[in-house]
C-alpha cells in the first residue's frame, strides 16, 4: 500500500471507521475515516450510477464523492493523493457487484485514478490485506472487534441512560482513545477497562420497563449507523427501548460458517481438510477476540449467536445453503428470539430492492411470526428519503411493544405479590449493567426478568 497516499477507511459504522485508520496508521500507511455515509452522497452517487443497484453500494461511494468535495481540490489531484480501503460486499447476490458499480459512479465523479482497495472479511480473517503487510490484518481485526464492543456498550447503556446524550459523548471520547491506542500498537485493554469504568458513570435509571427490538436485515444497513440505516439502532435507544443488532464480528463468523459448510460438502482431499482446519482456526481466533473486548470493556458473558444453531433453527423455512445478504440469518435470529423470549419485536432493515432480505421479509418472517403472537414483526426499507415514515411506523410498533412489557411486568408483581412501588425500589437498585439477564428467559422485558428471577415462586 503506496506510502505517499492518503487511504481513506470507511464503509462499516463511525465508530469503527476511525479505529479501523488508525489501525492502518499503526503499519505506517496514512489513513483517515472516510467521510460518514450520507443522504446527500447516496444522492450524488446515484445520479451517476445504475439506478437500479442496491443503496449499500450507493451510500459507501457517495461518502467518497463526498469526502472528495469537502477536500476542496479537483477530483484528479484528490485522486493522485487518496486511495479507499472498503470492505466487499454482502454476498452473492445479482446486486453484489459493488466494484463496478463504484467505477462507474467514480469514473462519472472524475475520480477513476482513485484507487480502491476492496477487503473481503475472510481474507481479513487470513491476513490478507490487498498490498499491505499481515500484521494490518491483525491489527484491523482487532478494531473491527473494538468498534463491535464500543456499539454493544452504546445499545446497553443508551436506554437507561438518564440522558443519552451522555453516551453518545462517552462513545466519541471511547473512540478517540483506542484509535490513539491502536495507532501506537499498544494493548486495548486499558483503554477499554477505562471506557468501562466511564460507562459506570453515566446516569441511568435501572427502574425503567422497557421492550426490548432484534434488528435483523440486510448486513451493510444493520450493521451501519446515520442515515443508511436511519440510525434505528441509536434512535430506539434513546426512544428507551433495549436494542440488540447483528455486529461485525458475527458477519465474520457467518463468512468462516459458509466457507467451513461449503468445503464440507465438497470431495474432500488433503487440501480440502488443509482449509477446514485453516477455517477452524480463524473460528476460534475470532471467539477469542470478541471475548477479550468484551469482557474487557465490561460486556459480561453474553455469547454471540451461534451460524450453525441459526441454520438448524432456519433450516426448515429458509436453505442454508442459499446465499446472498443475511440469507437464512434472519430467520434463524428471529426464530431464536421466539425460542428464548428475548425480544418483543423483531424489525427487519433492508435497503430499498434488497431482493435477498425482502424475500425473507415478506415472503417467509411476516407468514412465520404471525403464528407467534408475543413477538411482533415491522419490516423497514431504507431509501434515503422515508424517514418519516420509517419513523412513525416504528413507533407505532414500539408502543405496542412497551405495553407488552408493561404487562410482563404487571404477571410478576401479581406473582410475588409487590405494589408497584415495591418493584420500582428492587428494581432501582439493580444494575442495567453490563447487560440484562441472557436468555432463555422467561420474560422479554428486562426488567420483568431481573424480577422474576430475584423472586422465588412463578406467575
Ligand atoms: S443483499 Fe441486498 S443490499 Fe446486499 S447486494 Fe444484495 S440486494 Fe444489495
Amino acid at each position: 500500500m503506496s506510502a505517499e497516499r492518503t487511504w481513506l477507511v470507511g464503509g462499516l459504522s463511525s465508530l469503527h471507521d476511525p479505529l479501523l485508520a488508525a489501525a492502518l496508521k499503526a503499519g505506517g500507511t496514512r489513513a483517515e475515516a472516510l467521510h460518514p455515509r450520507t443522504d446527500a452522497g447516496l444522492r450524488r452517487a446515484r445520479a451517476l450510477g445504475n439506478h437500479g443497484q442496491c443503496n449499500p453500494a450507493h451510500y459507501t461511494v457517495g461518502a467518497v464523492l463526498e469526502h472528495a468535495r469537502c477536500s476542496g481540490v479537483e477530483p484528479s489531484v484528490f485522486a493522485g493523493r487518496h486511495g479507499w480501503l472498503t470492505a466487499g460486499s454482502c454476498g452473492p447476490c445479482r446486486l453484489a457487484a459493488f466494484g463496478f458499480e463504484y467505477a462507474r459512479v467514480l469514473a462519472g465523479a472524475g475520480l477513476d485514478q482513485l484507487p480502491v482497495a476492496r477487503v473481503e472479511p475472510l481474507a481479513l480473517l487470513e491476513g490478507r490485506v490487498p498490498s499491505a503487510r499481515p500484521a494490518a490484518a491483525n491489527a484491523l481485526l482487532l478494531a473491527v472487534a473494538a468498534g463491535d464492543a464500543l456499539t454493544a456498550l452504546g445499545h446497553t447503556l443508551r436506554p437507561y441512560a438518564v440522558d443519552p446524550r451522555d453516551v453518545d459523548a462517552l462513545l466519541a471520547s471511547s473512540v478517540r482513545e483506542l484509535a490513539e491506542a491502536l495507532q501506537r500498537r499498544a494493548s486495548l485493554v486499558p483503554a477499554l477497562r477505562r471506557v468501562r469504568a466511564a460507562a459506570r458513570e453515566v446516569a441511568c435509571d435501572p427502574a425503567r420497563v422497557l421492550p426490548r427490538v432484534l434488528l435483523v436485515g440486510e448486513p451493510w444497513t444493520t450493521l451501519s449507523d446515520g442515515d443508511p440505516s436511519y440510525d434505528l439502532a441509536r434512535r430506539l435507544g434513546a426512544l428507551g427501548v433495549e436494542v440488540e443488532t447483528p455486529l461485525a464480528c458475527d458477519w465474520l463468523h457467518y463468512r468462516i460458517w459458509e466457507e467451513q459448510r461449503d468445503a464440507r460438502a465438497g470431495p474432500g482431499g488433503p487440501e480440502v481438510e488443509a482449509r477446514v482446519r485453516a477455517l477452524r482456526r480463524a473460528e476460534r481466533r475470532l471467539r477469542a477476540l470478541w471475548r477479550y473486548v468484551a469482557d474487557a470493556v465490561g460486556l459480561g458473558p453474553a455469547r454471540r449467536p451461534d451460524p450453525e444453531q441459526l441454520a438448524t433453527l432456519a433450516g426448515a423455512h429458509y436453505d442454508p445453503d442459499v446465499r446472498g445478504g443475511s440469507a437464512h440469518l434472519e430467520v434463524g435470529r428471529a426464530l431464536q428470539a421466539d425460542r428464548d423470549r428475548t425480544a418483543h419485536l423483531v424489525l427487519s432493515l433492508k435497503p430499498f430492492g434488497c431482493l435477498p432480505s425482502s424475500d425473507v421479509s415478506d415472503g417467509i418472517l411476516s407468514v412465520l411470526l404471525r403464528g407467534r403472537p408475543r413477538l411482533r414483526f415491522l419490516a423497514l426499507e431504507t431509501c434515503g428519503d422515508a424517514d418519516t415514515t420509517a419513523e412513525s411506523r416504528v413507533e407505532m410498533a414500539i408502543h405496542a411493544a412497551a405495553l407488552a412489557a408493561t404487562d410482563e411486568l404487571d404477571a410478576v408483581r401479581r406473582a410475588r405479590s409487590l405494589s408497584p412501588s415495591d418493584a420500582e425500589r428492587e428494581l432501582a437498585i439493580r444494575s442495567p449493567w453490563p447487560t440484562g439477564p441472557a436468555g432463555p428467559r422467561t420474560f422479554a422485558c428486562t426488567a420483568a426478568e431481573a424480577l422474576w428471577r430475584a423472586g422465588s415462586t412463578g406467575p
